[in-house]
């Protein structure tokens, strides 16, 4: 998140916004969660467990739509055979 949802003022790593004060740690915890799931894929990828793979890619794709989770997902679709899910992503 670089800037606030509501106010669009710069977002400067507070849990609330120093302009609007709306609360943002919600959204912080989205953020975390996204980049926790998409570590956790990358580990199951490691170890060749691509439906722990595909299971973390989904639950950070979910909660965040980045390129980087986005690929990490078509990757695990295909790794694990769900060609659908995979073409679903190709843009
Ligand atoms: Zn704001």
């Amino acid at each position: 998140m670089e800037r606030c949802p509501t106010c669009k003022a710069k977002f400067k790593g507070k849990p609330v916004c120093h302009r609007c004060k709306t609360d943002l740690s919600l959204l912080i915890k989205i953020e975390k969660d996204a980049a926790m799931h998409l570590g956790k894929a990358y580990r199951a990828l490691d170890k060749g467990d691509y439906e722990d793979m595909f299971f973390h890619a989904k639950r950070s794709y979910s909660l965040r739509q980045l390129p980087a989770t986005q690929k990490t997902l078509a990757s695990a679709a295909l790794l694990t055979r769900r060609y659908r899910t995979a073409i679903s992503l190709y843009d």
